[in-house]
């Protein structure tokens, strides 16, 4: 597939494209995304690119694998961003694929600043990221009228694999209706506790979203109180994200992947 009538830029050899892959259906990626797939000489991926996308690359186009394997602690970041300096001082055309969007708890921060601080010209290219396109899926508005104005996203998982120790629970409890936190299942009870002791109901709805936008898409409803253990009994599997507020009622009625 061609898109010429678009202009979209060039994908100039020795440039690294930082790009968001979506959280999994191949028809989340955006246009430049595709672009720089049919373009790329070297795909540097992570693990939550969903192997549909892959298989989108250029044939011939060399696929690198930078992320956790067989449960091996994962090549250290500065050994990713000193890889793709590597390879576009080699003169490739060098796309570094990210799950969601490469700005939001990827990282993709570092890698640009190693980027910058290297001289190598880069572009970033937003994804859908894992919340939105989750709750889109789980059929759960982010923000809804009369529900919230505000939400927030939260990561429940510093780079030590331990709860964020910066975070501020009861601000985060009141600042915003609707929450939704990513790498949160291994630490959901204590978020959970937390979030209550801040004043959030113990009753408030909660949805999981396991693996959202794949064939394998799971969503359990549950509440505060009861979150971690209903995620425990029904064995739901990483990556997720959790979802905390009344909006999440509104699944009741838009739940459209299921619908008929
Ligand atoms: N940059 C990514 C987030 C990377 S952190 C983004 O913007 O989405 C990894 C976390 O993202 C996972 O632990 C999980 O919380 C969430 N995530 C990524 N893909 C997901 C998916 N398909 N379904 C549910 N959660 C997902």
């Amino acid at each position: 597939m061609d898109l010429p009538s678009l202009a979209l830029p060039d994908f100039a050899p020795g440039s690294v494209w930082l790009v968001g892959a979506g959280p999994g259906d191949p028809g989340l990626l955006s246009l430049l995304a595709l672009h720089a797939l049919q373009r790329a000489d070297s795909v540097v991926y992570d693990a939550l690119v969903d192997p549909r996308i892959l298989a989108l690359a250029r044939p011939g186009a060399a696929l690198d694998y930078a992320g956790k394997r067989g449960g091996k602690p994962s090549p250290q970041q500065p050994a990713i961003s000193e890889h793709l300096v590597r390879l576009a001082r080699a003169g490739r055309r060098v796309l570094r694929l990210k799950g969601g969007d490469p700005f939001v708890f990827g990282r993709g921060g570092e890698e640009a600043l190693a980027l910058a601080a290297a001289g190598i010209p880069f572009r970033v290219v937003p994804g859908i990221t894992a919340a939105i396109g989750g709750l889109a899926y789980a059929g759960i508005p982010a923000t809804h009228r009369d529900v919230n104005s505000a939400v927030t996203f939260i990561t429940g998982h510093a780079s030590d694999g331990a709860l964020p120790g910066g975070l501020d629970w009861t601000a985060l409890a009141r600042g915003a209706p609707v929450l939704v936190l990513y790498m949160a299942l291994k630490h959901l009870d204590v978020i959970a506790e937390r979030l209550i002791a801040a004043g959030r109901s113990p009753e408030e709805p909660v949805a999981v979203v396991s693996k959202a936008t794949t064939p394998a898409q799971r969503v359990i409803e549950t509440t505060l109180a009861r979150a971690a253990a209903d995620v425990a009994a029904a064995a739901i599997e990483p990556p997720a994200i959790v979802a905390v507020g009344e909006a999440v009622r509104l699944r009741a009625s838009l739940d459209w992947l299921a619908a008929p």
